[in-house]
């Protein structure tokens, strides 16, 4: 197991599409084990590949402690990793106050699927179908995002967006200066 650097925006590589995985290897494997530890280390409920500089389709989230903490009591670690996701149904509409562990610092409302369905292969390559509401459905929309290169913050509206990643891009830059 190891911990993996987690890519901070504006790195270039966050905005590029990751390719699928044509067979899941032990590499792969392995890859998954050591993107959950990074995202347990950084606090967070999800990790794409691009974000740790491997252009893979390939996400992990874990909603569970999070839900447990806000809203749901109880409710155990529910780590799902999936490899080659597609949101293949979708319905409804959710506003979730998101965040990102390659956009440290911010968070903002975004609009998305109440309830999602996603297919792709687990990490031995078996196939796998997730239906997700609430937070889960959220996560999983925002890793797969990833994937395409789009960021959290470019699903704002698009002043919005302008302004934000202007404001990151120049707090990017002074942390770079004093660092
Ligand atoms: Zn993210």
């Amino acid at each position: 197991m190891a911990l993996l650097e987690i890519l901070t925006f504006p790195d270039p590589r966050l905005a590029k599409k990751a390719k699928p995985v044509d067979v899941v290897t032990p590499a792969t494997t392995q890859l998954i084990e050591d993107m959950f530890e990074t995202m347990y280390e950084a606090e967070g409920v999800g990790l794409a590949a691009p974000q740790v500089g491997v252009l893979e389709r390939i996400i992990v989230v874990d909603c569970g402690k999070r839900e447990a903490e806000e809203e749901r009591p109880l409710q155990p670690k529910e780590p799902y990793a999936i490899v080659n996701p597609v949101v293949v149904e979708k319905d409804g509409k959710l506003v979730w106050e998101e965040g990102c562990l390659s956009v440290p610092g911010y968070t903002d409302e975004v609009e998305r699927a109440a309830t999602v369905r996603v297919e792709g292969l687990d990490k031995h390559g078996n196939p796998i179908s997730i239906e997700a509401e609430g937070l889960l459905a959220v996560c999983l929309q925002h890793e797969i995002d990833h994937l395409e290169g789009v960021l959290f913050v470019d699903r704002l509206s698009r002043l919005k967006s302008s302004m934000v990643k202007k404001k990151l891009k120049k707090r990017a830059l002074e942390e770079a200066a004093t660092a």
